[in-house]
């Protein structure tokens, strides 16, 4: 990637939907959005038009709520493996650069467990992306509640047996997690230094992130929340990002949408 670009998830709310969501965009002079498939890998003709026809804008999609790559039963797990794959099979017919979902809950397993059969997963996973000639990034979020599976550490583990599976970084689920650590910018620093050791410089020229405000408690994420309302320390995060030159997708899921997105590029041309 050349360069950092700022995409909303979502489309923006003054937009109608996709027919014009690029107009939007293009007036707001942000970079592209997330597609959101969160109840389902569904899209209509007038849909992939509109998003086949977006010109430069880059898109990246996240994949349904409803997945649990650890669920006991064996047919969950199974249609589990189905959205992910679901959501990379679009991401290759909408030309999309990176997805990204929530892959697991603990159920009462180790973390040293669950990473293990993570990896025999993504196995599959991979294995049938690559069968299938699907080209874009396949990414596991670092999630926000303590009873997800999906820790930086975790992530990072997994990465590194797939080229390519990378880490989707949600800044504001660590920060969370961690019932607000990871809020300063060496904290930042040392999230993207982790990652470029660990996965090179591949993994800071094709970043996928995501950030907004967001609330928190004893058990990690409660909701998201503008950044005015929050105690997100975006500014150092950019600077953290600036630093290391990160390219790729960063990704707003504020619930204003356009309006925190367009507060991240701003800052972040200023810098
Ligand atoms: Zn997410």
């Amino acid at each position: 990637m050349e360069k950092l670009h700022f995409l909303t998830a979502g489309i923006p709310s003054i937009a109608k939907d996709y027919t014009n969501a690029f107009d939007v965009l293009n007036d707001l002079k942000l970079d592209g959005l997330e597609v959101e498939f969160v109840h389902g890998v569904r899209y209509g003709e007038k849909t992939r038009e509109a998003i086949l026809n977006r010109g430069d804008f880059l898109i990246t999609h996240h994949g349904p709520y409803y997945i649990n790559l650890n669920a006991k039963e064996q047919d969950k797990k199974e249609a589990s493996i189905k959205r992910v794959l679901d959501t990379i099979r679009a991401a290759n017919d909408l030309g999309a650069y990176s997805i990204t979902y929530h892959a697991a809950f603990y159920l009462g397993e180790s973390s040293e467990t669950v990473t293990k059969k993570m990896i025999d997963c993504h196995k599959k996973i991979v294995e049938i992306a690559n069968e299938e000639n699907l080209k874009a990034w396949i990414r596991p979020e670092t999630t926000g509640k303590k009873s997800q599976w999906g820790t930086l550490d975790e992530i990072i583990e997994l990465s590194k047996n797939f080229d390519n599976v990378l880490p989707c970084i949600d800044f504001a689920h660590i920060h969370a997690r961690q019932e607000g650590k990871f809020n300063t910018y060496d904290e930042f620093c040392y999230i993207l230094e982790k990652l470029g050791k660990n996965l090179g410089e591949i993994a800071l020229n094709n970043f996928h992130g995501h950030v907004a405000g967001i609330e928190y408690g004893s058990k990690g994420e409660k909701k998201h929340l503008i950044f005015e309302e929050s105690d997100f320390n975006y500014k150092d995060l950019l600077k953290a990002m600036k630093k290391f030159n990160i390219k790729g997708a960063l990704v707003c899921e504020s619930p204003n949408i356009e309006i925190d997105t367009k507060i991240l590029k701003d800052y972040y041309e200023s810098l």
